[in-house]
């Protein structure tokens, strides 16, 4: 009689296809991570695009004056 060792396959059920850390965090203005089809840079709308608030960087863009919104279209 041969003895067949068991086959030990598990099931991969880790899938970490949402959260990327390594992802560019998003800016509180922007509606879209970069180059999300559908989006498109903008001037951010609280700074104008100088991407300064007084003394400090805008908040909304991160002091890059730009933001990524979704375009409106089909
Ligand atoms: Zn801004």
């Amino acid at each position: 009689m041969s003895a067949v060792p068991p086959s030990s396959d598990q099931p991969a059920g880790g899938r970490d296809a949402a959260a990327d850390p390594s992802r560019t965090p998003l800016n509180p203005g922007d509606q879209a991570p970069p180059g999300t089809p559908g989006t498109g840079e903008d001037v951010c709308p609280r700074c104008g695009g100088s991407g300064r608030l007084g003394a400090s960087a805008c908040p909304d863009c991160g002091g890059s004056g730009k933001v990524n919104v979704g375009i409106g279209g089909a």
